[in-house]
């Protein structure tokens, strides 16, 4: 049974759904090699990080305790964080730290009316800086608001799987979390019956919060910590805003 929408996106919820994939038997591998655990269910866990990056400390908790392992797809042209930023580098680190999997989230806009060759040569130029930058070897890219003819296009990359590429992760399920709208799934239901022996289980790490709270709110939430950690930074290094007389307002913590 999904819970009530609200109740579904919390991080105890994320828990439970977790919890319920591993009591059945999943296993939890990289996108590099799917078929790693060929006698047993398999979970692909991707996080797709448009715009929380900082605030994943929580959903690391929740893996971290259970030993659960997932792909954290980054990007590198988000419009709420800076890859290069002191305090995107300690999450990454904590990231790796954790034994996650670090992936390449491709913002492709700018590349629209590109033919396949240029994305892929982009795709592959990204995905390298990421591996030079954080030293550890980066084999998947996922693409942020995909086109069709991206999800259709089964575009290869050498050295990287493409996570909407059907050959390369044949006879696997997609069930995504994306606008906490699982289009008809249940995926409590799906693990504990292992409705899909091979999963890929997309989860935006933002819709998942301590409180149940609506989408509106969740961005609002986000957008306001990111504009928090700004201003800490700041005023960590800055003694004029130090010593400003300011009272910052955030609102209910997350
Ligand atoms: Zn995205």
């Amino acid at each position: 049974m999904i819970p009530h929408l609200a109740e579904a996106f919390t991080l105890k919820s994320y828990e439970q759904l977790l919890q319920i994939g591993l009591d059945a038997g999943y296993r939890f591998s990289s996108f590099s090699e799917p078929d790693e655990f060929p006698d047993g269910p398999t979970c692909l866990l991707r996080h797709d990080i448009d715009n929380e990056l900082l605030h994943c400390d929580p959903m690391l908790s929740v893996e971290r305790r259970l030993g659960v392992r997932a792909t954290y797809f980054v990007m590198l042209r988000s419009s709420a964080y800076n890859l290069h930023c002191v305090e995107a580098l300690e999450i990454i680190k904590r990231i790796i730290a954790d034994g996650h999997w670090l992936g390449l989230h491709f913002m492709g806009e700018r590349f629209e009316n590109a033919t396949a060759d240029e994305i892929v040569s982009e795709v592959r130029r990204e995905a390298a800086w990421l591996e030079t930058e954080f030293g550890v070897p980066v084999r998947a890219v996922s693409f942020h608001q995909p086109s069709r003819s991206i999800i259709e296009g089964n575009l290869e990359i050498t050295g990287l799987v493409n996570t909407y590429n059907r050959k390369q992760l044949a006879g696997y399920h997609y069930m995504s979390d994306s606008n906490m709208d699982w289009r008809g799934h249940d995926p409590y239901q799906a693990l504990s019956g292992r409705q899909y022996w091979k999963l890929q289980l997309l989860i935006h790490p933002m819709w998942w919060t301590h409180h149940p709270l609506s989408l509106l709110e969740k961005w609002q939430s986000v957008l306001r910590m990111n504009t928090r950690a700004t201003t800490e930074h700041w005023q960590a290094r800055e003694a004029t805003l130090r010593n400003a007389s300011v009272t910052w307002q955030w609102g209910e913590p997350r």
